[in-house]
């Protein structure tokens, strides 16, 4: 096969993918920096009936706005190949995200579908939208656990973040059906932002202590190019574990695994588990073992990539698994990404891939 670069996709520069010759026979599958290959996420839609003002900006994502045309999505058997392959070269976690996952339609199939390929630790990251209605059915479907995003319980702070004006309620109820049919532990993400939903962090932390569902602060990140970020608008993972401990006293608990993303917090009194992810004060690159597949089969090494590398030509084609594989793994192995470690005001301008694309 000869080097070649793949049209150009609708979001990010397509990098050339390797030559068969630069592949390696088989062996643990580490990049530059020694990190091995766990994690897929999956992006299966790009697009999102909310307009997250951190994420989804209206003035961009406006109605005008051209989204991905149908026949350039990966179909539920190209991306079931693709997982299988990735399951092939090591994977052992797969997060079904986008977008909103739960827009595409019979996601319950690729959920069954993904569950045939084996011992597969999936979930999902969804708004919590339509979660009421779907739970059950992506239960049924091979579902273990989901992760909910939610940034305030007051009304008014979460509609306007949202800016579709939707309700606090309709999200917490999809949690409650969630929990009712037993996908756990359910983790809620919060992301924060200063002076938009501060105030949401104490009242926050005691709805959902002693619920069995951990909830995770997530530090206002520089995805994409439309979100405006400034480093101003941080609010420090530190602050938050403040100010929690003020209100409950709270100490630090050992990773589940090496590579977690959050760093993982207790309640003294046994209330249940916070975790805060901290990719803008505390990197954590050194340890990220997560390659992402975009909705139309992009390969991307890092959340703030600029280009990646188009493999839904490559199953388009006659390539083999086999193949397919070998290309991944040369890719894999090339990777030396620690964006989060090397962020600068200047980086945080550069244009990157939106992470509705991309998958969050
Ligand atoms: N639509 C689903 C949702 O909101 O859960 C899944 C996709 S969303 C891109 C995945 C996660 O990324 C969500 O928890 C969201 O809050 C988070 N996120 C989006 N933009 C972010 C940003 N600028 N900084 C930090 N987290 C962000
Ligand atoms: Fe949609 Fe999720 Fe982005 Fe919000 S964070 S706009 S819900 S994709
Ligand atoms: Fe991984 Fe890139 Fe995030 Fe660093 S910045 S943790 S390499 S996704």
């Amino acid at each position: 096969m000869t080097d070649r670069v793949i049209a150009i996709a609708d979001s990010g520069r397509a990098k050339p993918l390797p030559k068969m010759g630069v592949l390696r026979a088989a062996g643990p599958l580490a990049d530059t920096l020694g990190r091995q290959i766990r994690d897929l996420r999956i992006s299966v839609t790009d697009r999102c009936n909310f307009r997250c003002t951190y994420c989804m900006p209206k003035e961009v994502f406006g109605p005008d706005y051209a989204f991905l045309d149908r026949s350039k999505l990966l179909s539920f058997e190209e991306i079931t190949r693709l997982a299988r392959i990735f399951y092939s070269l090591g994977i052992e976690k797969v997060r079904l995200t986008g977008g909103e996952p739960l827009l595409r339609r019979n996601l319950e199939r690729l959920i069954e579908m993904i569950s045939s390929i084996g011992e597969l630790d999936l979930t999902l990251t969804t708004n919590g939208s339509v979660l009421a209605k779907k739970a059950r059915a992506l239960r049924d479907a091979g579902l273990k656990r989901i992760t909910v995003s939610l940034d305030s319980l007051d009304d008014r702070v979460f509609r306007a973040m949202n800016d579709a004006d939707f309700p606090v309620a309709k999200v917490l109820e999809g949690i409650d059906v969630a929990h009712a049919v037993g996908l756990a532990p359910i983790k809620i993400n919060m992301v924060v932002k200063r002076g938009v939903n501060e105030d949401s962090i104490v009242p926050m932390a005691r709805h959902f202590r002693g619920s069995g569902h951990i909830l995770r602060f997530i530090e206002f990140m520089d995805v994409g190019a439309t979100n405006g970020w400034r480093m101003d608008d941080v609010v420090p993972s530190a602050e938050v574990i403040k100010m929690i401990d003020a209100d409950r006293a709270i100490e630090p608990l050992d990773p589940n695994y090496e590579g977690e993303v959050a760093g993982r917090w207790r309640y003294k009194d046994g209330s249940g588990e916070i975790g805060v992810i901290s990719s803008v004060t505390q990197a954590f690159c050194r340890t990220c073992t997560r390659a992402r597949l975009s909705t139309e089969g992009m390969l991307y090494t890092c959340l703030f990539a600029s280009s990646g590398y188009d493999l839904r030509s490559m199953i388009r084609s006659s390539a083999t698994d086999a193949e397919i594989a070998a290309t991944v793994a040369a890719i894999w192995r090339t990777r030396a990404d620690r964006y989060s470690e090397i962020r600068t005001a200047e980086t945080a301008r550069e244009r990157k891939v939106e992470m509705s694309y991309i998958g969050g």
